[in-house]
């Protein structure tokens, strides 16, 4: 019994099959996973029918559960059901040509080997027969059983070819090296870098799919570094194809801040599956080259580079299609204070200044601080350790502030109600000046994060302003 048919799925798919006495194969994400046992990311199955995958997606239906809803795409002539998890493609084989300027190919009907051409590579090409016959037999004609065994991405037919009838399939090749830690052969690569340009055909949520299964990948940084040596990154994400390069001037450089944030990218990685918080990783420098200055008296320097990334977050995000709502802001957040600990750890560490700090990232102050540690890449040892010891000791006051003053989610003891209430005002600047002078006496320890203590400096504040308290405040 073949392995990659250990399912009761394959079993009544072969009885249909076989009485339909039409020829049917498993392909591609499903086969290919199976051999490198691994589990498949999205539990789909394609099936390739020699003839009309519509009907066979049908009549399998029909005989799991008469139930089941089958999902018909005319155009592409596929079909598609979920049961027990899975969801089950069924194509007709089919034969493709492309015209020059378009993913739609124009399609006919075809062998199985045809279908097997028009894959993307050799290991997403592998077919096993699910006819009772031959059930469990490999079809393999481009070798994909070696490619995986070797570690290999390779295109079945031509690479330019291959690339040209559908560009996202370059993503894709370096999306598959990332995830499965394969090499992509050299023709393949090189084709690649010679078609970058025709990736601009392809939609930017498709690309940024595929940029986002790199960025969740154990190894993403491997991902960046072929999309920069295609020169795919430079058309699909500049901001991040401008951080790379190193300027030395009076014997004095910076680092590659490309590489160094990819490989941020990389030590975030072993520690958090938060895509969000990876994202954070790769950005917080994003404004390294429009912040970059020298100065003979205090070398390189890249000021406000963290507020200014920040600021460039939203572009990007709508170039990418990637969300606009508080994805977004966690993102900007991160880049915006990623210093903050730095700046903490090297001064003395106040205790307002770790107020500040819990004030400011509220609940994301764990995520900031492995977005601290992750950023430190220095090849010196002596110097990591040093910064991580510093990082632990922030850590550890973050901890006994928290307990102390509980800021994490800092809800002022007198609100705005209350200041209104109390000296019978109006909804105005006055409101705002008492509520700051009462969050920065409780941030800088004048008093504790109580109501009593706020109460007085409400009333002090507003008498400094020209405030009298009512002396039967109206009840808020
Ligand atoms: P994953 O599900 O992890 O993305 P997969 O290989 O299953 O990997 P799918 O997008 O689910 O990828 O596609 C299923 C199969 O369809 C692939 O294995 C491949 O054979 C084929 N395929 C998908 N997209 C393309 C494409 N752009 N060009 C050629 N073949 C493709
Ligand atoms: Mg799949």
């Amino acid at each position: 019994m073949n392995i990659c048919l250990n399912d009761r799925i394959f079993e009544i798919l072969s009885e249909v099959v076989t009485a339909e006495d039409v020829k049917a194969f498993v392909i591609g994400g499903w086969v290919r996973d199976c051999i490198l046992s691994r589990e498949h990311p999205e539990k789909d199955i394609d099936i390739v029918i020699i003839g009309n995958g519509i009907e066979t997606a049908r009549k399998t239906a029909r005989k799991i559960d008469p139930k089941i809803r089958v999902s018909i795409f005319k155009n592409f002539g596929t079909a598609m059901f979920r049961w027990n998890d899975y969801d089950i493609e069924f194509v007709g084989a089919r034969k493709e040509s492309y015209r020059r300027g378009s993913r739609k190919p124009v399609v006919e009907g075809g062998t199985l080997e045809d279908d097997q051409k028009r894959r993307d590579f050799t290991i997403n090409a592998l077919a096993i027969s699910l006819n009772k016959e031959t059930y469990g037999e490999f079809l393999d004609p481009f070798n994909g059983i070696d490619d995986l065994k070797n570690k290999i991405i390779r295109t079945p037919l031509d690479p330019v070819r291959t690339f040209s009838d559908d560009p996202l399939r370059m993503m894709r090749a370096i999306r598959f090296a990332a995830q499965l830690n394969f090499t992509i052969e050299k023709n393949t690569f090189d084709s690649i870098s010679e078609n970058a340009e025709r990736i601009r055909i392809v939609s930017p949520e498709r690309i940024t799919t595929e940029l986002n299964k790199i960025i969740i990948s154990d190894h993403p940084s491997m991902g960046f570094i072929m999309l920069e040596k295609s020169g795919l990154l430079s058309i699909i994400f500049p901001e991040l194809d401008k951080l790379k390069g190193v300027d030395k001037k009076e014997g004095k450089a910076h680092k590659d801040n490309f590489h160094h944030s990819v490989k941020v990218l990389d030590n975030i990685s072993k520690r958090t599956d938060n895509q969000w918080l990876r994202w954070a990783a790769l950005l917080h420098d994003i404004a390294k080259p429009v912040t970059k200055k020298y100065t003979p008296e205090t070398g390189w320097s890249f000021h406000g580079h963290e507020y200014i990334g920040s600021k460039m977050i939203p572009d990007i995000f709508r170039k990418l299609k990637l969300p606009l709502n508080e994805k977004m802001k966690y993102v900007q957040k991160l880049v915006e204070l990623h210093l903050r600990p730095i700046v903490l750890s090297q001064e003395e560490v106040t205790d307002s200044a770790v107020r500040r700090l819990l004030f400011d990232a509220g609940d994301d102050i764990d995520d900031l601080m492995l977005l601290c540690e992750a950023d430190i890449t220095s090849k010196n040892e002596e110097k990591k350790t040093r910064h991580l010891e510093n990082f632990k000791y922030v850590r550890k006051k973050l901890r006994e502030i928290e307990e102390k003053d509980a800021l994490r989610n800092f809800q002022p003891p007198v609100d705005g109600s209350e200041i209104i209430s109390t000296f019978g005002i109006k909804p105005g600047k006055e409101v705002g000046i008492i509520k700051n002078a009462i969050r920065d006496a409780i941030l800088d320890g004048v008093i504790p994060n109580e109501k009593k203590a706020a109460r007085k400096i409400m009333i002090k504040k507003g008498k400094e302003i020209g405030l009298t308290p009512l002396k039967h405040p109206r009840s808020s």
